[in-house]
């Protein structure tokens, strides 16, 4: 939770996301142009007739897209309208030649009903988000307004493409549940779940630098503890996390400010300026647009059947959330570790594929990637499709680290040296873990009676400690453990130092 303090005491915030995905598809949600509306393509050449609206051509909708709507909807949990319908919002501008969207609207069952995903809270723990809904949309075109100094132009490539709309829901009659983002932290995360869901299914490519995810963000106040949520904002249209999180922080205290000194928050549109993170009204609810919704004569209702769903449930691959539950009860992992291994779907797939289904190795791999591996990410690749010196930057593979993870396991080297081979591969040195320990000759003395030596020696020469330690002082023993690997070169097994030490000192 994120609080903030005031004069009058502590205040937290409450954040409701409307976000909008770009949907993959051959073609468009009610044409067949092309729905690759990517910059390389030439202006204007994936459009049909339907797209620009022209008189007489009716829309027709693409079974493929109503599909990706019901594989996210089972990717948040939610339950899949039976039935849903299609609307008109209209309004004017140049990027809608229709003169309206298709969508659907809000007073109507949408295709996706409640639902919700897991993301990890403020206070650590796995915490739900609920979802109102998600429905099915139209983009809109592009308007360019840089190409000429006196006129503007329109690329049509983009228009009709898909739109998933997905909207968290707050639980007013619940609010002690707390199902709703409560800081700006959360609200990354949420939108990294959002992202990781449609990408894991092959639904989006919700890439908010691209354009393919951006998000409405809903903002209010509220005291600490208190049930009663207060009048929140809407920004629209924002496409980076950074200026989201700041948004909501600063959106939050001027609330705050303004409440603490006797204002009332209106329930306004705002434009927020990323040069200052400050936002202005864009529009107040008083001027509210009127869309003039009505049912699309066009298009018939949209139905569903159950064989339809069973159809595409039999196709879902894991998800991040079945994901983290593996990690946590198949290979032991800690909520945290399982979080951060799961926070894309290029990382779980690169821990998997170094775990290469070894359950004992899997708590190793995941302390080196998070303790040592992310420090370095230019030394991995995390699509995993490379391998060698790349830019001059040696890459670390999941076999690498499989390796390195085993050959510990093993006793063939200790964990001091592990760490040395690591430090050697990011200092661009070729070779597995194990032919770089081969190379420097570094392996580990498991020998007993090779240590046993070391020791005899280190107690020769410590006489005093040896006393201090036999009268009582036995915390004396790390300093004898650390004598003797200096001694060995750092090479000893650990263990079976202390072990043996133990013995002898009696
Ligand atoms: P609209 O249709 O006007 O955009 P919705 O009721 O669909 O309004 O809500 C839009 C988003 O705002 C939803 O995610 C909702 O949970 C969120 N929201 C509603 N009330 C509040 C509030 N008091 N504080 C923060 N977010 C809110
Ligand atoms: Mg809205």
């Amino acid at each position: 939770m994120f609080t903030i303090k005031g004069k009058t005491g502590d205040w937290e915030v409450v954040v409701g996301l409307e976000t909008h995905i770009e949907v993959l598809s051959k073609s468009k949600l009610f044409s067949g142009a092309s729905a690759d509306y990517n910059p390389t393509v030439a202006p204007n050449t994936q459009v049909s007739m339907v797209d620009v609206a022209m008189p007489g051509m009716l829309p027709v909708l693409n079974e493929y897209c109503v599909d990706q709507a019901i594989k996210f909807g089972l990717g948040i949990n939610a339950e899949i309208s039976r039935k849903s319908c299609f609307a008109r919002k209209q309004y004017f501008y140049p990027d809608l030649p229709q003169g309206y969207q298709i969508t659907q609207p809000a007073d109507q069952p949408p295709v996706v009903g409640r639902g919700w995903v897991e993301i990890m809270g403020d206070d650590g723990n796995p915490k739900k988000i609920l979802i109102e809904r998600a429905h099915m949309e139209q983009d809109a075109a592009k308007n360019k307004h840089d190409m000429h100094p006196a006129k503007s132009f329109v690329d049509f490539n983009r228009c009709g493409v898909m739109l998933l709309e997905i909207v968290t829901f707050l639980d007013t009659k619940n609010p002690e549940n707390n199902s709703y983002i409560s800081s700006p932290e959360e609200a990354e995360r949420y939108l990294r779940q959002i992202r990781e869901i449609a990408r894991a299914l092959g639904v989006s490519k919700a890439n908010m630098e691209e354009g393919s995810m951006r998000a409405d963000v809903n903002v209010s106040v509220k005291r600490v503890g208190s049930n009663t949520f207060g009048t929140r904002t809407e920004t629209k249209n924002m496409v980076s996390f950074k200026f989201i999180k700041n948004h909501i922080e600063n959106e939050a205290r001027r609330q705050v400010e303004i409440l603490e000194s006797g204002g009332i928050v209106s329930q306004d549109t705002l434009r927020y300026h990323q040069d200052d993170g400050s936002s202005s009204v864009m529009r107040s609810k008083e001027d509210a647009l009127d869309y003039r919704y009505f049912p699309d004569p066009d298009l018939l209702p949209l139905v569903i059947t159950d064989e339809q769903i069973e159809r595409i449930r039999k196709t879902m691959p894991e998800l991040p959330a079945a994901t983290r539950t593996r990690y946590i009860e198949k290979f032991g992992l800690a909520e945290y570790d399982a979080a951060r291994l799961t926070e894309s779907v290029d990382i779980s797939h690169w821990f998997d594929a170094a775990v290469a289904g070894k359950t004992e190795r899997a708590k190793g791999v995941a302390n080196w990637m998070i303790s040592e591996l992310f420090a370095h990410p230019e030394n991995y690749d995390i699509t995993n499709e490379k391998s060698g010196i790349v830019d001059g930057m040696r890459i670390i593979t999941p076999a690498d680290l499989a390796e390195l993870v085993d050959m510990v396991a093993s006793r063939d080297i200790n964990g001091k040296q592990a760490k040395e081979i690591f430090i050697k591969m990011l200092d661009g040195e070729s070779g597995t873990p194990r032919e770089i320990a081969d190379k420097f000759d570094m392996k580990q003395i498991t020998d007993t009676g090779a240590i046993e030596k070391i020791i005899d020696e280190v107690i020769a020469a410590n006489a005093p400690q040896v006393e201090q330690y036999k009268s009582g002082k036995v915390g004396l023993l790390g300093f004898f453990v650390g004598n003797v690997m200096k001694k060995s070169g750092g090479s000893a097994n650990p263990a079976v130092v202390n072990e043996i030490l133990k013995q002898k000192l009696g």
